[in-house]
């Protein structure tokens, strides 16, 4: 499989501002932040997409979630709140192909749902 882009950031062939690394995951701030804060929490193992997912990789997808929630209480995002969005795949709009979680804070948020 080709290295996605969060792959080369992963090896450090691509610079990213690195919040958070451990043996499972990163968390980088997004380069075109669409919030206050906006940041990602990328499996070092390249899944595609949410989909892409097995039963294999359960324990994996919970680490994102609480890694997501420790980095956005470090961040300061707690109390006032924050998002957690997957996109998988292209209805979704998901343009790289390396699944990874959006934490977006640190402002009022639009309600996209409504
Ligand atoms: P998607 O649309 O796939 O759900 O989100 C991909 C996200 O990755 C986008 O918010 C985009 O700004 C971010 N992104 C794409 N390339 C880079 C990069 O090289 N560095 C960082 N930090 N973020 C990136």
């Amino acid at each position: 499989m080709t290295d996605s882009i969060f792959t080369k950031i992963i090896k450090r062939e691509i610079p990213a501002d690195i919040l958070h690394e451990d043996g499972h995951c990163v968390a980088i701030r997004d380069i075109h932040p669409q919030a206050k804060a906006h940041f990602l929490v990328i499996p070092k193992k390249q899944i595609a997409r949410l989909a892409a997912a097995g039963d294999e990789d359960h324990t994996l997808l919970g680490h994102l979630l609480q890694t997501a929630r420790r980095v956005a209480e470090k961040q300061g995002l707690s109390a006032d709140g924050y998002r957690v969005v997957i996109n998988s795949g292209a209805n979704a709009g998901e343009t790289v192909p390396h699944l990874h979680l959006h934490v977006l804070g640190g402002e009022r948020l639009k309600d996209q749902f409504g």
